[in-house]
């Protein structure tokens, strides 16, 4: 079975450990290949994404790695793209061998900076109560319409973590992800990717930080694959140790939705290998 990462970070961003840590953990746990992907650069200040100055060193060092691993392992230099509308997007980086998408960030808080879905849930549901007087619905509506967007005009090879503001549940019962507009928002968004084509990748970081479920939900797993909504399984890993964690039952989770293959990056194309 050929086993791949895409999704990690390392100390340029949030993430433990330099790139070299990664790829000898990546190597240890048997992967064919390897992307980098830390957060990007964004046009204010947080916690967790790379510094502006440290990007060239950064692509400089991936591709260093790069050499030196020949023929033990692929590696690939990507980022963990935000997409800001109309002001930061995976366009914005097409230096790399290939980026995951994600939306961090709806709104402008009660303090006049990016709202983060991926923060504390403390934060987040301070800002809700504040901004949308609590109601959840019209936050969802928000998030997938800027995923949308981001598929629609920047159209990234991979979808990073869908459901993930779905965490904010653990720390207040915010929606039923049966509710019927919830259902409709998530077709919605699932028939603008298929669209498109790009990947959306099975994140397994809820499961072995938070004990929850993958990002995307197994019944939207379902969907993509009746929909032939091409899969990536994913760490999105913060550690060399993390690398594969709870990869069993994402994979597990893609055989049970009926896939039969993940689309990964090899020999520098994207191709479609069986998950047996
Ligand atoms: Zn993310
Ligand atoms: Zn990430």
């Amino acid at each position: 079975m050929i086993i791949t990462n895409y999704h990690s970070h390392s100390h340029y961003c949030d993430g433990k450990g330099s790139l070299e840590e990664q790829v000898q953990g990546a190597i240890a746990q048997g992967l064919r290949a390897f992307g980098f992907s830390s957060h990007c650069p964004v046009p204010f200040e947080n916690q967790w994404s790379m510094k502006a100055a440290r990007l060239d060193d950064y692509l400089r060092e991936a591709a260093a790695l790069k050499e030196k691993y020949k023929g033990q392992i692929e590696l690939y230099i990507g980022l963990e793209v935000d997409f800001l509308p109309q002001q930061l997007g995976p366009r914005d980086f097409s230096m790399l061998d290939y980026c995951v998408g994600s939306v961090h960030y709806v709104e402008l808080n009660q303090f006049g900076q990016p709202w983060e879905i991926d923060g504390s849930s403390v934060e987040f549901l301070a800002c809700l109560d504040t901004l949308y007087d609590g109601n959840i619905k019209v936050a969802l509506e928000k998030y997938y319409d800027i995923i949308r967007q981001m598929v629609e005009t920047d159209t990234p090879p991979i979808v990073g973590h869908l459901d993930k503001i779905k965490m904010h549940n653990e720390a207040r019962p915010l929606f039923d992800e049966s509710e019927e507009w919830y259902v409709a928002l998530v077709e919605q968004t699932l028939q603008a990717i298929k669209k498109v084509g790009c990947i959306v990748e099975i994140n397994t970081r809820g499961n072995y930080k938070r004990g929850l479920e993958l990002y995307p939900s197994p019944w939207i797993i379902v969907r993509m694959n009746t929909l032939q909504i091409p899969i990536c399984i994913n760490s999105d890993s913060h550690r060399p140790e993390e690398i594969t964690a709870s990869f069993p039952l994402a994979f597990e989770a893609a055989r049970a939705a009926g896939y039969t293959h993940q689309r990964v990056l090899l020999e520098g194309k994207w191709q479609d290998v069986e998950l047996n």
